[in-house]
């Protein structure tokens, strides 16, 4: 039988404006353009691996509001089972908004709202999903207590975990052996060990020691570098990114994780499934947005055909 992955995580509903420039203090800018987007790391990482395509259960609580039920319409028509969704009372679904300036820099303020409501009890009242999984993957946009629940619930069940340590918001959930694997990206590699985490040679560096405290593997991801992927066999690669023009970076990284575990869940080898996720992930640069732009199996197969 086909074993599903569990996502426990977040989701957002992204509200996004266009401006000439920035407000000042006290100022209405007008002719803003708006727009309205599906986000959070859980959420785009279920997307990711469910399009990638896998079975995927979403562990995730929202409002009790129209975000809320329009998320989890969209999570549905993705093919996703939605039946494990915690409908939180009396606050709002998870909240992202965005600002860009008009120069391309944008400024971004979140508000998790249900997202904090995922409680170790909810991680309790599904541990047999949990348990008959094939793959659990997290993040670090959920209550601290509730993410280390998880943690050793499918480490006690023998569920291998890939664990995207973002964002480093906290070091209150340490870097062990239940994270089989690890991916962090150059700024939270930097955070959780202290080298300064800018290319392959300090990639390597700082994912030796984040080795050293007990993950399987460890994979650095360097944005339009490609990733620096270590595991505890002594396997060290650079994989190289697929060279695309990028349009919108939002979610690459999160469509990195969703593509990589689908393809170690379908038994490739953790090079062969990096490079799968680098495609799935270069694709994911090439469209605008957090979930709009995450990519099919049918076109992660194609991109790899036409670039091999
Ligand atoms: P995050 O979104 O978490 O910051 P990265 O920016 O490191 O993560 O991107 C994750 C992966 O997405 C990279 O390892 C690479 O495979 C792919 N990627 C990111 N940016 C680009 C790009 N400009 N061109 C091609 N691939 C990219």
């Amino acid at each position: 039988m086909k074993k599903h992955i569990v996502v426990i995580g977040s989701s957002n509903a992204d509200r996004i404006m266009q401006l000439p420039h920035l407000p000042a203090v006290g100022e209405t800018v007008t002719d803003g353009v708006y727009s309205q987007a599906w986000g959070g790391k859980g959420a785009n990482q279920a997307v990711a691996a469910a399009r990638a395509g896998s079975d995927v259960v979403f562990l995730n609580a929202v409002g009790a509001d129209a975000e809320g039920v329009a998320m989890t319409q969209s999570f549905a028509a993705d093919g996703i089972d939605t039946s494990r969704i915690v409908v939180a009372p009396d606050v709002s679904s998870g909240a992202a908004l965005v600002l860009f300036d008009g120069e391309g820099r944008n400024y971004l303020a979140v508000a998790p709202g249900a997202n904090y409501a995922l409680r170790p009890e909810h991680i309790t009242a599904n541990a047999e999903v949990i348990q008959s999984a094939s793959y659990v993957i997290m993040q670090m946009e959920i209550p601290v207590d509730t993410t280390l629940s998880a943690l050793a619930m499918a480490e006690t069940a023998g569920v291998p975990v890939l664990f995207n340590f973002a964002p480093v918001r906290t070091l209150d959930v340490p870097v062990s052996h239940a994270m089989t694997g690890l991916v962090v990206n150059e700024n939270e590699a930097t955070a959780l060990t202290g080298i300064a985490v800018t290319n392959r040679v300090t990639a390597q560096t700082a994912g030796e020691s984040l080795l050293s405290r007990g993950p399987r593997f460890v994979i650095v991801t360097l944005g339009a570098d490609g990733a620096f992927v270590l595991d505890a066999d002594g396997l060290r690669e650079h994989i190289p990114a697929f060279r695309v023009t990028p349009v919108d970076t939002t979610a690459a990284g999160d469509t990195f994780c969703g593509a990589l575990t689908v393809a170690l869940v379908e038994g490739k080898s953790l090079a062969d499934a990096c490079r799968f996720a680098s495609a799935a992930s270069a694709l994911s640069v090439t469209q605008a947005g957090a979930q709009s732009s995450v990519p099919y199996r049918a076109e992660i197969e194609a991109f790899l055909q036409s670039h091999n």
